[in-house]
């Protein structure tokens, strides 16, 4: 995490997030992540309320208090040793959030991974994550600093510039909504002898008509690919049409010229 010139912190997400370990690496962390402007809930074997008090940090003696807490990340900060049992008090039936995200910090990688896969509810998100400094090596700032990361189970980041990303959207997401949206203009409905593919239209027809009509026309409104996409939709659908108005003129012409 670079450190934010202060006004810019204010227009990002504020996480809630909790932290197990109140050790010495997640009170630095701790301090680093208020700077960004997240609140922070944390627990550890000692009772560090006072410090934790502070710094304006909610912090729960007891686990179940932590886990109820509403978290949209918990980050795991207590050493290697006591992973396994400090995991294995958590009440996850507890968590306000199915997929909730836990970050794990720990200075050792595949056994944290591997644990934590087989103990984690299914439905969270994994990230396995090791900064490669501490206390006294990050003590003026991570920027430029090394922290290694592996996104264990959840959504894939993918890092491509705004421009791919539109020209690609306008060809998949932009269409798809417009078929859809076309598809729900002729009321399509599911029949008594639906094929597989029929009931993927139906199914994209309901999809894509669940949101708003802002969210497709934004699609087009600011994708300045879209347009194109749009009229190849177009000069498609006339291809195909011609296509089968020539097919159908040709077999009507053999008939003809056979009688
Ligand atoms: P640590 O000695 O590795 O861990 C201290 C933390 O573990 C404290 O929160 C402590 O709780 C807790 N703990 C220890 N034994 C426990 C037990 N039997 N039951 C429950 N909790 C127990 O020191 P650390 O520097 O704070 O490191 C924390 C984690 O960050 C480690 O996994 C480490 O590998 C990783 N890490 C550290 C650094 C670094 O530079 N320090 C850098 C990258 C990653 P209490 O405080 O409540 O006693």
């Amino acid at each position: 995490m670079a450190e934010p010139p202060p006004s810019s912190s204010s227009s990002r997400r504020r996480l809630k997030i909790g932290i197990i370990g109140f050790g010495p690496f997640g009170q630095f962390l701790s301090k680093t992540i208020l700077k960004h402007g997240h609140t922070i809930t944390a627990t550890s074997r000692t009772d560090h309320s006072h410090l934790a008090s502070d710094l304006g940090i909610s912090f729960h003696r007891d686990m179940n208090g932590f886990v109820e807490a509403d978290n949209d990340v918990i980050l795991i900060s207590t050493s290697i040793v006591s992973l396994s049992d400090v995991v294995s008090s958590m009440p996850f039936h507890s968590l306000k959030r199915a997929a909730t995200l836990f970050v794990d910090v720990l200075s050792v990688k595949e056994y944290p991974k591997e644990f934590l896969l087989q103990v984690l509810p299914p439905e969270s998100d994994l990230l396995c994550t090791h900064p490669m400094f501490g206390p006294e090596s990050g003590r003026d700032g991570w920027n430029g600093l090394n922290f290694m990361y592996e996104k264990v189970r959840g959504c894939k980041m993918l890092e491509m510039s705004c421009e791919e990303h539109d020209k690609l959207a306008a060809r998949s997401q932009f269409l798809t909504h417009a078929v859809g949206r076309t598809l729900s203009e002729m009321k399509i409905e599911s029949t008594s002898i639906d094929t597989k593919n029929f009931q993927s239209l139906v199914k994209l027809k309901e999809s894509t008509t669940k949101d708003s009509f802002d969210l497709f026309c934004g699609l087009f409104v600011h994708n300045k690919y879209a347009r194109e996409e749009l009229k190849n939709l177009e000069v498609a659908f006339q291809n195909v049409k011609r296509k089968l108005l020539d097919g159908m003129s040709k077999k009507l012409d053999l008939s003809v010229s056979n009688h």
